[in-house]
């Protein structure tokens, strides 16, 4: 079968970490081609920009957009209107309604959009979701917090208006309990931290509430420098649950479990890109943007409190 040719654009920290290894180990895609201002990849056709790698490589059947969320939407736009398939990173673009647009443009088009929740592939959540669908939710909590200065080290755009600050991270937390909660959660009271010389929080806290009224503290921090935190644990009216690590693992009642699938340094990424062929196969779009309209939520109800500056 012929693997589907794909181009990269933005070629960072996520581009070099998961997308071209992935790619490159993949047998239904062949990375062919990418395009980025100031980074170059081996082997394959280097680009400056998403325009030109268009016009140089035709026969690209699809491309996958890691650039910073501020100019996901140009990006995918162009993609889409030239007939390609389009994997998307999260956070998926700067506003909600470029979302709606694009998802539209996927169906116009008759082309694949696969905007990307990569934590909802960690090994612990298929299952996590299969043993909450039965039960009711009585508490939950989120602790997500890690060093920005180890994680995100000369990302100026997340400090940026439209960069998500700490929610960058944090919506994986959110991408990960809108997954698995058998019902609807909203944002009831928010807290947001911006350092003073930023246009994006360096942390937050939110309260969360499901429809049955269980509550859900969220803490998310940027400032962290012990050791990097990212859970979920959930009381059930049979039992608790913890997602540790991200998502990776997970506890029932402080039991360890079999996760599903492999647990290796590109697990994530080499599921979303076995979902993408399938979508693309099956000609059909998968965009879920609960997890962008909760964070949104929570910069619209969100009392804004400055803090000191951030210095990288
Ligand atoms: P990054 O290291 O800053 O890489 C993004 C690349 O996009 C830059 O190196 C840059 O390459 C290019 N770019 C194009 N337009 C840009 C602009 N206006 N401003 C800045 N860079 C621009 O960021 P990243 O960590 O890879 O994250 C990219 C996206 O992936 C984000 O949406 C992020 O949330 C998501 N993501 C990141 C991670 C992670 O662990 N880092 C994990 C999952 C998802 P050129 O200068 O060469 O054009």
């Amino acid at each position: 079968m012929k693997r589907i040719q794909i181009g990269l654009v933005g070629i960072g920290k996520i581009a070099k970490d998961q997308h071209a290894p992935t790619l490159r180990a993949s047998e239904q895609f062949e990375l062919r081609a990418c395009a980025s201002r100031n980074a170059r990849m081996k082997d394959i056709a280097n680009f400056p920009t998403i325009e030109a790698m268009l016009d140089g490589c035709p026969d690209l059947d699809a491309v996958a957009i890691c650039t910073p969320p501020q100019v996901h939407y140009d990006a995918a736009k162009l993609a889409l209107t030239r007939g390609k398939h389009v994997l998307l990173e999260k956070p998926p673009c700067a506003t909600a309604a470029q979302l709606d647009r694009l998802a539209a443009l996927a169906r116009e088009m008759d082309r694949t959009l696969f905007q990307t929740w990569h934590s909802r592939h960690a090994p612990g959540v298929a299952p996590a979701r299969r043993w909450l669908s039965t039960r009711k939710i009585r508490s939950a909590s989120v602790t997500w917090k890690e060093d920005v200065r180890h994680w995100h080290p000369g990302q100026t755009w997340i400090w940026q208006a439209g960069g998500f600050g700490v929610f960058d991270p944090g919506i994986n937390a959110i991408s990960i309990l809108t997954e698995i909660l058998p019902e609807p959660f909203f944002v009831s009271v928010a807290d947001l931290f911006v350092p003073a010389n930023c246009n994006a929080p360096i942390a937050a806290d939110i309260s969360f509430v499901t429809d049955r009224g269980a509550r859900i503290p969220a803490a998310f921090d940027f400032r962290h420098t012990g050791v990097q935190t990212w859970n979920i644990d959930i009381e059930t009216d049979r039992g608790a649950l913890k997602l540790a690590a991200g998502g990776s693992k997970l506890f029932l009642d402080g039991t360890s479990v079999a996760t599903e699938g492999n647990d290796g340094p590109h697990c994530e990424y080499e599921s979303l890109y076995r979902r993408f062929a399938e979508l693309i196969e099956q000609r059909q779009s998968d965009v879920d943007g609960r997890p962008f309209q909760l964070v949104s939520d929570a910069f619209l109800v969100g009392k804004r409190h400055a803090v000191e500056p951030f210095v990288e």
